[in-house]
């Protein structure tokens, strides 16, 4: 398949993104790794299953010509992703993009949650993406261009979601926070900082596939008639990533069908 150069100007003619979080099968990540890919951007896929983001690597190259790379990450661990992204600025071209999506959730609500389950969400949503977003501004502060999305929740805006409870929302607010921070701290080395707030999409992070009768009742909730799909997400991260998006910085797209709306 033909590649589609993005516009030169103030983008390199093939740019790169990292998405972490990218090997669930059913997931956001995958889904907007496909995207880019299939706008031509070369990719570098994270996750905890090393095997999962090689193939899904080889798939990326494989489905759209572009370069790509699998790397088996706990986004916790700090050497790991300093590893990583050493590595990804090594191999693929110039990184322009980093999409935080790696994520987990906790339903368990607050009065009942354990100290080791707030820690290990804490982890991985806050210090994962911080870790994660160190490295990308380092090889973006190089090139003197750089864009972050980072993957937050409506359940952060409205105090819990359908599914995540106090942890997860928190955690999920903590990175509305980062790029906001980011937005008007890097603006000047040409790094844009955005956040992407997801309402109900149809993945597995809830404990698998909505049911027929848990649709019906987020149905109720959502103007546009329907729960939202990976390629809903996937687009408005693509948007916020690519040359278009250069103008939006420090903003929040509710990509939410109009659950809430504020
Ligand atoms: P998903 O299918 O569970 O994908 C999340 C991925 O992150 C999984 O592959 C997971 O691996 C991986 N991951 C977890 N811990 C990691 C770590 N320490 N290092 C590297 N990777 C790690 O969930 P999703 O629904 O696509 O969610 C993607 C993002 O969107 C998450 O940040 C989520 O909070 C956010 N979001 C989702 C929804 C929704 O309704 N689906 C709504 C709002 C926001 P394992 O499967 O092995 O844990």
């Amino acid at each position: 398949m033909a590649v589609t150069p993005y516009p030169a100007s103030d983008f390199p003619r093939q740019p790169a993104a990292l998405v972490t979080g990218a090997a669930s099968e059913r997931g956001i990540g995958r889904a907007t790794a496909h995207r880019l890919a299939r706008e031509g951007w070369a990719v570098a896929v994270m996750d905890l299953d090393e095997a999962a983001c090689e193939a899904l690597a080889h798939e990326l190259s494989q489905t759209h010509g572009v370069p790509a790379l699998g790397l088996g990450v706990d986004i916790s661990n700090e050497q790991q992703v300093i590893d990583a992204l050493a590595q990804v600025d090594a191999e693929l071209p110039q990184l322009v993009g980093v999409v935080n999506n790696a994520g987990i959730s906790s339903p368990t609500p607050f009065t009942e949650v354990s100290t080791e389950e707030w820690k290990r969400v804490f982890d991985v949503n806050v210090h994962g993406t911080f870790f994660v977003t160190r490295e990308a501004v380092k090889i973006f502060r190089r090139h003197s261009l750089g864009r972050i999305v980072n993957i937050s929740s409506a359940s952060a805006e409205r105090g819990g979601g359908v599914y995540g409870r106090a942890a997860y929302s928190g955690s999920k607010a903590a990175l509305l926070g980062f790029a906001k921070t980011w937005a008007r701290e890097l603006g000047e080395y040409g790094i844009t900082a955005n956040s992407v707030a997801p309402g109900s999409i149809d993945t597995d992070i809830m404990g698998g596939r909505l049911t027929d009768e848990r649709k019906e009742v987020l149905l109720q909730e959502l103007p546009v008639g329907r729960v939202g799909t990976v390629d809903d997400v996937a687009g408005a991260i693509h948007f916020l990533l690519g040359r278009d998006g250069g103008y939006l910085t420090g903003v929040t797209l509710d990509v939410n069908g109009g659950s809430h709306i504020h």
